[in-house]
């Protein structure tokens, strides 16, 4: 017997067809013996829905109120799943946030967990092996008792969580796809799914670009050694063994990984801009006039690349944002171009990052000499490079992304 937490996405509960079949996908874990938990999404495209309500009743909208509109999805899906499963002869109940509770922090829009109490969760279990069909995406604060969610996507942080407070044996995440891929096969068709990945790695392809799960859930993943388990949602339950090994990816520990490679994988992103602040003085100061504003306004900053200046005076200072921040980030520069004292601001939407990701990089040499000449040949011009333990990031041309990432997935070996 295993504790179990499983997590079903939007598409996967995206009708009430969708919603049976995942039932079935429960009533065969319970049939084995196993002590579930289920964590629900909103059906797809409903969040979107909620958030575009939102926006449309008041532009400038309270945050609270966001959330209490916006974690109303969720328990629509609880609800219906726990209605599906009983009609099929399986005890279930669902939990709201604030029922179990999933306490978390005041920041009402992308609140962090705090604290997870799954005590009557595993009481329930014990004493009537009774499911519990809980809402992903939202918690409550506890000194204000009001409603939060966790930003897009937090349903998967949501799983992991409750998988740590339970003990669980293992968090699988069913999703559209049967796993994470060395690259998006879309882009790249003989991309193949890994078996296994570090959780160091997917916190790079997950904070890179790759959609497949929220940053936050990998991070609390590694920090409670919770295993993840990326799996299909689409395969018909009663095909699947349950005490087999299913298809999907295993996010676990590098020591759990036998077969190491040196590139695990290639994330991109082309949603994004380059913003360049030129002749800035070269005195103590600069950075934290630039990047103090834009955190104040909760743009995220990722690649930044400073030269050391030539004549001690003056020099340039480029970085990326998400491309949706682009303007934003310009105008708040711009506000405060007095008090950092550049000269000009350059910058463009019409850039692609990629990413080349790997443990291995920590032991081997040349890695990114390797791709650098391999673009080069391919043509393709690096505009920055940044680089980091396990992984090094390119700035290129928009309309280059996708050969780059095909060039390098080669290159590594990944289409093999
Ligand atoms: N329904 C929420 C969203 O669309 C949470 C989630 O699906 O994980 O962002
Ligand atoms: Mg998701």
């Amino acid at each position: 017997m295993a504790r179990l937490v499983m997590k079903f996405g939007g598409t996967s509960v995206a009708d009430l067809d969708r919603i049976r079949n995942v039932a079935r996908h429960v009533k065969r874990e319970v049939d084995a013996g196993h002590e579930v938990a289920v964590v629900v999404s909103a059906m797809s495209g409903k969040t979107n829905e909620l958030v575009a309500w939102c926006r449309g009743a008041a532009a400038l909208h309270d945050a609270r109120e966001y959330d209490a509109v916006v974690a109303s999805g969720e328990q629509v899906t609880s609800g219906l799943l726990a209605i599906t499963l009983e009609g099929i002869g399986v005890n279930a109940r669902s939990w709201q946030g604030w029922q179990l509770p999933i306490h978390t922090s005041d920041a009402h829009g992308a609140a962090r967990i705090l604290a997870v109490n799954g005590d009557e969760i595993v009481r329930r279990f014990k004493e009537s092996k009774q499911v519990a069909v809980v809402s992903g995406f939202q918690g409550i604060h506890k000194e204000t008792g009001r409603i939060t969610t966790l930003g897009r996507g937090g349903s998967d942080t949501s799983a992991v969580a409750i998988a740590a407070a339970i003990q669980a044996d293992r968090c699988d995440i069913y999703t559209d796809v049967d796993g994470v891929y060395t690259t998006d096969p879309r882009v790249v068709p003989k991309a193949r799914r890994l078996d296994k990945i570090a959780f160091e790695e997917m916190l790079e392809l997950a904070s890179l670009g790759a959609k497949v799960l929220q940053v936050r859930s990998v991070e609390l993943g590694m920090v409670y050694g919770v295993k993840i388990f990326v799996r299909s949602s689409f395969d018909a339950p009663e095909d699947i063994d349950p005490h087999g090994e299913p298809p999907g990816t295993l996010i676990c520990n590098e020591e759990d990984i036998v077969e190491q490679h040196v590139v695990t994988g290639i994330a991109f992103s082309k949603d994004e801009a380059q913003i360049s602040v030129r002749h800035v003085p070269d005195k103590p100061g600069v950075a934290a006039a630039i990047f103090g504003p834009l955190a104040e306004a909760s743009i995220n900053v990722d690649m930044i690349v400073q030269n050391v200046s030539a004549d001690g005076a003056t020099t340039d200072l480029t970085f990326t944002v998400p491309g949706a921040d682009y303007e934003r980030a310009s105008s708040v520069l711009k506000k405060a171009k007095e008090r950092i004292g550049f000269d000009r601001l350059d910058g463009t939407t019409d850039v692609g990052k990629v990413s080349v990701i790997g443990i291995g990089m920590r032991s081997h040499a040349g890695v990114a000499a390797q791709a650098f000449r391999a673009l080069a040949d391919a043509g393709i011009n690096i505009r920055a490079i940044t680089t980091s333990e396990i992984k090094f990031s390119l700035l290129i041309d928009a309309a280059s992304t996708d050969s780059a990432v095909r060039t390098l997935h080669s290159l590594y070996g990944l289409d093999k």
